[in-house]
């Protein structure tokens, strides 16, 4: 998906959160997965751009595994499973890519 599309889903769903008058949106914070393969800065030009006077805020949620063995959680760079050794292991965290926080004042 290109970053166009990437940006234009995100602001389809946040549009389709916010009133739809009487509400002007001030910012919004949206938050990127290390493991997207996205780059934040472009990101956040690109909802910029088409957000303008809009404060958008980016942030990368560093990749967290889950181990489906034993279930312990840890960092992506320690794979395998630190405490078990186990190869086998989700993703919880890392491939976010969402809108988790819009605000503004209703005019
Ligand atoms: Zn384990």
């Amino acid at each position: 998906m290109s970053l166009t599309e990437v940006a234009g889903q995100l602001l389809e769903g946040l549009h389709a959160q916010l009133p739809g008058s009487g509400f002007r949106l001030a910012g919004i914070e949206v938050q990127v997965g290390r493991m997207v393969d996205l780059d934040p800065e472009h990101l956040r030009a690109m909802l910029c751009s088409l957000l303008p006077r809009v404060e958008v805020r980016v942030t990368v949620v560093e990749p967290l595994l889950k181990c489906k063995d034993c279930g312990a959680e840890y960092p992506h760079d320690e794979h395998p499973c630190p405490v078990c050794g186990s190869p086998n292991a989700e993703l919880v965290h890392g491939g976010e890519l969402q809108i988790v926080r819009a605000w503004g004042e209703t005019i």
